[in-house]
């Protein structure tokens, strides 16, 4: 039987095809909760909430969770020249996004909260896993990759129980997890983004892996032209509204594959092929994509390596705009 909880604001539903595994169950239940407390900024004792409260006044120790993902949060926001920002936590207060209570927001206050968004104020220091802040006001907000770190944690749990296959989706961060039979790979489906609750889009055969979509299924609209969710840009600090619909990542590192998959989404696909480059170079690990565009082309990243069909007539494989 699977089981499942909800912990850091979604469900995580753990298969682990073996029912005597209720030891490995609450092991993993418990440390989702662990990580929770420590990454949770809401929750005034974490060291995320810590860091925001008085991260300009003085270093703020941190657990070796929290250091070791800031730690790749920063680089990826160097990789991606920040459009992954670990500090956008004033534009998601700004708009609102936890509450999903969708409404304008002034220019001033737009201006306000993009005062205090940038990476390069954030001061790590390794010797003492300890981290500052070089400005007042900056909101870390780790929404866009904790999930990830926390499915990388599950699967160190499956390897210490010796689980032979499972499979992990907490709140779309998916992990395929050892084979599925020994035939047979394991099948993947990417959502139509048009229609989340039908027919997958995409199938992918894949082995041992995890994919992370980051996508808009869900815009709010307030009666005007304009359009809320939850992916927003640190340049402009709005929510991000470019050619694409979702983006996929498929890596054996489910923090990389979380973390990609909310820069690629506003790095757009073209500037996202080149990323993935320097990506596969910078952590020495498979990363590949899959752009799901507006248009109803779907863009594959280069020598895609897995197998894959696509369920619906209407939507195709295309190229991009500039071949690399
Ligand atoms: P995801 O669903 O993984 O794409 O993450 C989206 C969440 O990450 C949002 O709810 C915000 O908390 C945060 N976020 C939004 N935009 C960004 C961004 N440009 N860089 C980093 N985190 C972001
Ligand atoms: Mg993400």
């Amino acid at each position: 039987m699977p089981s499942y909880e909800r912990v850091m604001g979604t469900v995580c539903l753990v298969n682990l095809y073996d029912n005597n595994k209720q030891k490995c169950y609450d092991e993993i239940f418990e440390r989702l909760r662990q990580i929770d407390e420590e990454f949770d900024a809401d929750k005034k004792q974490s060291d995320i909430a810590l860091i925001n409260d008085f991260g300009f006044e003085r270093p703020i120790m941190v657990c070796d969770d929290v250091y070791s993902v800031l730690e790749t949060a920063v680089k990826i926001s160097e990789i991606t020249e920040g459009a992954f920002d670990p500090t956008v936590g004033s534009l998601v207060s700004l708009w609102k996004i936890k509450s999903g209570s969708p409404h304008e927001v002034s220019a001033n206050d737009l201006k306000e909260a993009l005062s205090v968004v940038g990476y390069k104020n954030i001061i790590l220091d390794p010797e003492s896993k300890s981290v500052r802040l070089k400005k007042k006001g900056i909101q870390l907000d780790l929404g866009a990759i904790a999930k990830g770190f926390a499915t990388d944690e599950i699967v160190k749990i499956f390897k210490k129980h010796k689980v032979k296959k499972a499979v992990i989706d907490l709140g779309g961060n998916i992990y395929v997890y050892g084979k599925k039979s020994l035939s047979k790979p394991w099948n993947v489906g990417i959502k139509n983004p048009q229609l989340p609750d039908s027919v997958p889009l995409v199938k992918v055969a894949l082995p041992e892996i995890s994919v992370v979509t980051s996508g808009v299924y869900e815009r709010f609209y307030d009666g005007s032209a304009k359009s809320y969710h939850h992916i927003l840009s640190p340049s402009d600090g709005y929510p991000v509204d470019n050619d694409i619909l979702s983006v996929s990542v498929i890596s054996p590192s489910s923090m990389l594959a979380d973390a990609f998959a909310t820069a690629f989404f506003v790095l757009g696909t073209e500037k996202s092929l080149q990323v993935l480059y320097s990506a596969r170079k910078e952590f020495r690990m498979e990363i590949d994509a899959i752009f799901i565009e507006k248009d109803r082309g779907i863009v594959f990243s280069e020598n895609f390596p897995y197998f894959y069909s696509i369920l619906y007539d209407e939507w195709e494989r295309k190229s991009p705009k500039s071949p690399l």
